[in-house]
């Protein structure tokens, strides 16, 4: 029995641990993947308040250490729903787990295309972490989808060892940070292909191109590329627990600023909580505000 579980080892849920544990209670994080959420993807964090600069993998180790040393425990399972009653009962595919609060903290996971080829190409040439794969695109044409702040710096990233980097994105206007669009605009090796939707992914074994449809004219044009990184934003994925907690219409639980659900003792925090600005910050944050409001409710 854990005064609280926290599902999720993200920036949330481990921000979530670190306030839990600070105010005296045991907290039990379960967490599906590995430790650290979305951020360990990200190459360069440069706007978290007080760090210059650091890498998103650095800044997650940095978290779960932090946790780890204040007494959190940590086990890998997939929730596959919670029980409410006087104990909280978690629910994984292996075992089940009592609490007495429980914060939700699932983040959100890489939306896909929908494309035809995109499930057999992925690992061959389609990727959704330039981190992760970008290495092996040494020296090659690449092209990434998207025009977020995950798209831009994963395009960044890309122009510093590909031969060439084609960012194609559905509108003309970027969503991710002015700064980022004006450093690309300045790379020789990049190429903006705008107002333009990937339509068709060529390749059998492995992607070889792949043919952008031009949304304002309709023509099409083939990219020869050996690589595609689709950064085309995240889903929730919080199926689990809609018995217990509303959902949203995209999946989000809904909960406001004080990460309150709709059922007592359970909250929500980071990505996976409905909200406008998602953050390393914001993540960060909810995870004290989920923490402290559970520890409340614990008394
Ligand atoms: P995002 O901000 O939601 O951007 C997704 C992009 O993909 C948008 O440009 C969107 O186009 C496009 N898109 C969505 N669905 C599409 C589809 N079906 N086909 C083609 N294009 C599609 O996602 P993100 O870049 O992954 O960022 C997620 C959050 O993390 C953001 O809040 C971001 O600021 C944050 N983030 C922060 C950092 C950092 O602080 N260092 C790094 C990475 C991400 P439209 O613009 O037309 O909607």
């Amino acid at each position: 029995m854990h005064d609280i579980i926290i599902i999720g080892a993200g920036t949330a849920g481990l921000s979530a641990a670190i306030y839990a544990l600070r105010a005296g209670k045991s907290v039990l994080l379960l967490e599906q993947l590995s430790y650290g959420g979305q951020i360990i993807n990200t190459p360069e964090v440069e706007n978290y308040p007080g760090i210059k600069n650091i890498s998103g993998f650095d800044f997650a180790q940095g978290l779960y250490e932090q946790a780890t040393a204040l007494g959190a425990e940590l086990e890998y399972a997939k929730v596959t729903g919670i029980t409410d009653g006087a104990e909280k009962t978690v629910h994984t595919e292996g075992k089940d787990y009592s609490c007495r609060a429980v914060i939700i903290a699932t983040g959100a996971k890489n939306r896909p295309l929908g494309l035809p080829k995109e499930q057999e190409l992925t690992g061959a040439g389609v990727s959704y972490c330039a981190t992760c794969d970008g290495a092996f695109f040494r020296g090659r044409p690449v092209a990434v989808n998207g025009g977020g702040n995950t798209a831009l710096e994963d395009a960044l990233f890309l122009s510093n060892y590909c031969s060439k980097v084609y960012l194609i994105h559905r509108r003309d206007a970027f969503r991710g940070e002015a700064k980022q669009a004006e450093q690309l605009k300045a790379k020789e090796n990049v190429e903006f292909v705008l107002n333009a939707t990937i339509t068709e992914l060529v390749g059998e074994e492995e992607l070889s191109a792949v043919i952008v449809t031009d949304k304002q004219s309709g023509e099409k044009r083939e990219l020869a590329v050996d690589g595609l990184f689709i950064a085309i934003g995240q889903m929730p994925d919080n199926a689990a627990f809609a018995s217990l907690v509303d959902l949203d219409p995209a999946g989000y639980v809904v909960a406001a600023e004080d990460c309150k659900t709709r059922t007592e003792g359970i909250y929500a925090a980071g990505d996976c909580r409905t909200k406008t600005v998602r953050q390393l910050t914001t993540a960060a944050a909810d995870g004290a505000v989920a923490a402290l409001a559970a520890c409340a409710y614990i008394g």
